[in-house]
């Protein structure tokens, strides 16, 4: 018996675990006897539960066409990225950082001689882009609506707190939740901690996101499960290159193909 804690039972679930090697553009199907014991599954919020990375994009897009008298527009992404992942460290995640770093950018690549309304509508840019409408990625609703009496069911998120809890609160999907966890990085460590709250064994965890970086890797190391499930945008910082193979590891094409998955 596992330790979920009173309100859920253990899913212990028997089946066969395929995932797929992409290699020669042909789909080979490898299977894996798994006894399953999950019973957390988590959900990455961020282009996983809600659109995201496009409206930071269109964001950085108008940043850029605001600035273009002093550096072509992808000469201004690639300063606004080597000044975000400066700051990673000292700011962390989500849109407060992000607004900083626009900031920031903006004087460096003008050498201080920017007009004060330019930093102004820098910073409405910001309180625009906290202000976007939540739009729920297609079968969460679903997907939530099924696993909510099964599972017990987790936010998993980097960002700005803030953001991120008036995100959650305006999304209509707040309910399904059993916890949520508004990480400072996703990271072995963080993940770590989180199970360790849950009062659960890695192996009972379950990760779901559109980042193979920070929702699948870090978990998979844990012995936990990591599912991927991609979103058309990437921010580059969440960009890796090399193919995931691990048995406790899965890639859908849609959030929904998770629940014939974990009914398999
Ligand atoms: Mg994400």
């Amino acid at each position: 018996m596992g330790t979920c804690g009173y309100f859920f039972t253990i899913h212990r679930l028997h089946f066969v675990f395929y995932y797929r090697k992409e290699e020669e553009n042909n789909f080979q199907f490898l299977k894996h006897q798994k006894n399953m014991d999950i019973c957390v599954i988590a959900f990455d919020a961020d282009d996983t539960l809600w659109v995201n990375e496009p409206y930071y994009q269109e964001t950085e897009q108008k940043f850029c066409l605001l600035l273009e008298d002093y550096l072509p527009h992808h000469t201004i992404s690639q300063e606004l990225f080597a000044t975000e992942m400066k700051n990673l460290a000292l700011y962390g995640y989500g849109v407060k950082s992000f607004m900083l770093s626009m900031l920031e950018t903006a004087l460096r690549i003008s050498d201080k001689t920017l007009n004060i309304e330019i930093l102004e509508k820098i910073i409405q840019y910001g309180k625009d882009l906290i202000n976007k409408e939540i739009e729920i990625l297609d079968g969460v609703e679903i997907v939530l609506k099924e696993l909510s009496g099964k599972y017990k069911l987790v936010v998993a998120t980097k960002g700005d707190l803030l953001d991120q809890e008036r995100k959650l609160r305006n999304s209509g999907i707040e309910h399904y939740f059993h916890h949520i966890e508004i990480m400072s990085d996703k990271q072995e460590s963080d993940y770590q901690k989180l199970i360790k709250h849950l009062d659960i064994r890695p192996e009972q965890f379950m990760m779901i996101g559109n980042s193979i970086k920070s929702d699948v890797l870090p978990v998979l190391a844990l012995g936990s499960f990591g599912v991927h499930v991609p979103f058309h945008t990437t921010w580059a910082h969440e960009q890796i290159e090399n193919k995931v193979e691990h048995p406790n590891f899965k890639h859908i094409n849609k959030i929904t193909e998770i629940l014939s998955f974990l009914n398999q």
